[in-house]
This record gives structure tokens, sequence and C-alpha cells, in this order.
């Protein structure tokens, strides 16, 4: 009860629709009272160490490494638990993408006895443990809403807001590490007709199991890792999905040659260089799979790596959709032109009806929306301007810390690097 009580909390301070009721029932109950109505407290914070925006494995790596370092800080938190994006907006039979010794967070591996793909539950008891062992706490219920440096004093002024809305803080502090994720915010198309679909129309952030479709014909909308698991377990769960493909997209097996496929291309990238090992790894996926564009997903013009390193898009490791396309179970389709009542009408021209549709339209960084600062971040994608490996760092004390497009190892990097830094800070003064 306790569990489903933090879940929809946590669920509510990260669904946008819910937010912005919120916030016009707030707007109107704040015209209708007289300021003094208003329960609203601040409270100012000066922060001794760097303030970690973010709880998720990002925030914890970047604590525990400063926390080595014996360097303090505070990590804020919107939701109400550790790693909000794995305990609240990830479906059920979800597991760690790459092997787990490509996932650790600095100083701590995962336990021996779990498996090379760990689940989505034992992912977030490892991140428990972590936080458990560095006595990582973060202030949870808290989200940033406005970051600003104040040249006067030297420092970061952030404001942040809790969930409830009736306590707003003001934290000082000398450094601000943004852990904010690549996944802050759903992406959600605009769909003509969405307003007369009359089916279940769900982001993948809040889809859990393919148990409420069972028997239902449902359109799965986008064809990457999430999309294209959420079709296998639509299967396996006897519902009916179709799959809406809209981009070219790698599929690569997710072993090869008895190995995981991200670690043999590490391997082998030591030795060759990436276009041989694109091409490597198209040959052995064109063995294993064989064309995927006679199933309807045709392949980028450049190889999978490359297309990784210049656009941050990651190629699908297929668990098994393939083979259901290949045995029909589940139907390719082009574009969506509009919605109707019961139907989905296509780009070529087809209709067919359905019953719901899952968006696997991906996620978007939040941090243009409460930053205000020029050099660091776009304000178009929320990520840092500077390429990979010195996204980082930037002016005035503010750092980075997962917006690498690498995955956990790209923040475990960044986590390092940031401690280093801020304990170079302080020695340089000391
Ligand atoms: C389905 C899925 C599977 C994945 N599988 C893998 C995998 O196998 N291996 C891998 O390396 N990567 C994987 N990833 C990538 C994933 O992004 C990372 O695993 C990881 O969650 C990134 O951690 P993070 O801390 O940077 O971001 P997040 O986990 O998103 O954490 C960011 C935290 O910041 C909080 N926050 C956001 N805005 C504010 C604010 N304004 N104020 C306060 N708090 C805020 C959020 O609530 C959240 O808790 C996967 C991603 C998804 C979506």
């Amino acid at each position: 009860m306790d569990y489903c009580l933090r879940e929809l909390e946590g669920k509510q301070a990260n669904d946008p629709l819910f937010m912005k009721k919120m916030n016009n029932n707030n707007n109107h109950k704040s015209s209708s009272t007289t300021p003094s109505q208003v329960y609203e407290q601040t409270q100012r914070v000066f922060v001794h160490g760097p303030v970690i925006v973010g709880a998720g494995p990002s925030g914890l790596a970047a604590a525990a490494c400063l926390k080595e370092k014996n360097i303090p800080c505070i990590i804020l938190e919107r939701s109400n638990c550790i790693a909000s994006l794995w305990q609240l907006k990830t479906y059920d039979r979800l597991r760690l993408h790459l092997p787990k010794q490509f996932c650790e967070l600095p100083f701590m591996e995962f336990p021996s006895n779990f498996p090379t793909y760990p689940s989505k539950q034992q992912f977030i008891k490892y991140l428990e443990d972590y936080a458990e062992r560095f006595g990582i706490r973060p202030r949870f219920n808290e989200t940033v809403k406005n970051a600003e440096f104040d040249s006067k004093i030297g420092c970061w002024k952030l404001k942040s807001f809790s969930s409830k809305g009736d306590l707003t803080t003001e934290y000082v502090c000398r450094w601000l590490i943004v852990a904010t994720g690549e996944n802050a915010e759903a992406v959600v198309p605009n769909i003509e007709g969405v307003d007369e679909f009359d089916g279940i129309i769900r982001h993948t952030s809040l889809y859990k199991s393919g148990e409420e479709f069972r028997g239902k014909k449902v359109l799965v909308v986008g064809c990457g890792n999430s999309g294209m698991e959420v079709c296998l377990d639509l299967c396996n769960h006897d519902a009916t999905p179709s799959l809406v493909v809209r981009d070219s997209v790698h599929v690569l097996p997710r072993e090869m040659l008895g190995k995981s496929t991200f670690g043999l291309s590490m391997w082998l990238l030591k030795w060759f260089p990436l276009r041989l090992v694109d091409r490597f790894l198209l040959i052995v996926s064109w063995l294993m799979l064989g064309d995927t564009s006679q199933l309807g997903l045709d392949r980028p013009s450049l190889g999978p790596l490359q297309l990784k390193n210049l656009s941050g898009k990651t190629p699908v490791l297929d668990v098994g959709t393939l083979a259901k396309i290949k045995g029909g179970h589940i139907k390719v389709r082009p574009s969506i032109k509009r919605l109707k009542r019961h139907t989905v009408e296509f780009i070529d021209g087809r209709s067919e009806n359905f019953d719901g549709i899952i968006l696997a339209t991906g996620y978007k960084s939040n941090v243009p929306y409460w930053l205000k600062e020029e050099d660091m971040f776009s304000k178009k994608d929320g990520f840092p301007m500077k390429p990979f490996p010195n996204g980082w760092k930037g002016k005035n004390g503010l750092y980075a810390v997962g917006f690498t497009k690498r995955g956990l190892l790209g923040a475990s990097m960044d986590a390092k690097r940031i401690a280093i830094d801020i304990e170079r800070c302080l020695e340089a003064e000391k």
C-alpha cells in the first residue's frame, strides 16, 4: 500500500498532464485568496559543497565520487525515490540492454550472482545498495524550477519547489551538477485526430505490461529498443501488435559469436577502425537476422557505430522481436496520417482499427526549462554543446553528468572527472 502511494506520488511528479492541472488549480487558488491565505514558505540554504540536481544513476555516481574525496554535497530529486526513471517509468519486463559490466557505477560491481543482463528490479536493488553504501540521502519531492549564476557573489542560486507546492527553497552553492538525465520528459508527438480516438493512448513511460491489452489490437509507434520490446511483450500477452516504423533503423542481435554485441564492438574498436567494425557488425547481423529491409526495417546508410557517434542514435539490440515480425505476429506499418474514433489512417492510404496506441516516441532533456545559462547547454535539445568527451564541464562551477548518449558507462566517466575537478579547485584554494 505504502509502495503504491509512493509510486503514485512519484508518477504524478513526472506526469506533465497532472502537473499542468495542479498549476492551473494553484493559479486559480491564488487569484481567489489574499496573500495572507497562501501558506507558501520560502527558506534559504547555503550549501558548503556542490548541489546535484537529479537522483538517478548519474546523480548517485557523482555523489559517490565526491563522497570518496570527502566533499559534502546535496542531491535534489523531484520524485520520491532514487532512480525514478527505472522505478516509476519503465515496463515490467525491462532488463539492462547492455551486459552488467558496462553498467556499473564507480567503486561498486554488480553482485556476481546477478545475470549478465540484470532485470529492472535487480538494477534498482543495485542502485539502492549503492546509495546505502555511500550514505547518499537525496532530498526528495523537490523540483528545481530555476537555477542561475549570481556573478556578484560568485555562486549558483537554485529555486526548488516541494511537490505539494507549499515550500520554496533557495539553495546557494559554488558548484552545480546537472544530473537530470537525457530522459527527463516524455516526447509525445502531435497526431491529427488524437482527441477523436476512443481507445487508450499511452506513452511507454506509463506502460507496465501487456496484461492490460490481452486480446486487443495495439499500435506501437516507434521502433527503438523500447518500441520493439513493448511489441514483444504484447505478443507474449496474446495481444496483436503492429509497429509503426517511420525511420530507418539498425537492428543487431544482442549477442554475436557467443559474446555481447556491445562488448565485442568495444573490443574490436581497440584494434580496427570504426568503419571496419561497422562492416563486421552488419555482415554478422545479416547472417544471423537476414535482410531486415525485407521486413520493412530499412538500414540507415551510415553504419551502426558511426551513426551512434554522429547522432547519438542507438542501434536496436534484438531480443526476439524480429522473429515475431518474421512469423507475422507483429505487422510493420508506415507513419500515421490521422486518427479517427476507432481507426488509424496510415500515410500509404490504409486504414485499420485499433484498441490502443502505445507511443514509444522517446524522451528529452528538461535542462532548458530550468537552467538559465547560455554557454554550456543547447537551448534546442538541452544537451551540452561540446561533443563527447568534453561536455561535462562548463563555466563558473557548472557540470553535467549523464548527457553523453553513452548510457551508464558515460555517466560514470563524467562523475569521476567532476569529483577530481572540484577536489582540484578546493586544493588550489587551500
Ligand atoms: C527503457 C530504458 C532502458 C535503458 N537501458 C540502459 C542500459 O541497459 N544501459 C545503459 O547504460 N543505459 C540504459 N538506459 C539509459 C538511461 O538513460 C540510463 O540507464 C540512466 O537511467 C541514466 O541515468 P541519469 O541519472 O542520467 O538519468 P535518469 O535516470 O533519468 O535520472 C534523472 C533524475 O533527475 C530527476 N529530475 C529531472 N528533472 C529534475 C528537476 N528539475 N529537479 C529535480 N529532479 C529532477 C528525475 O526525476 C530523475 O530521477 C536506458 C534508458 C531507458 C529509458
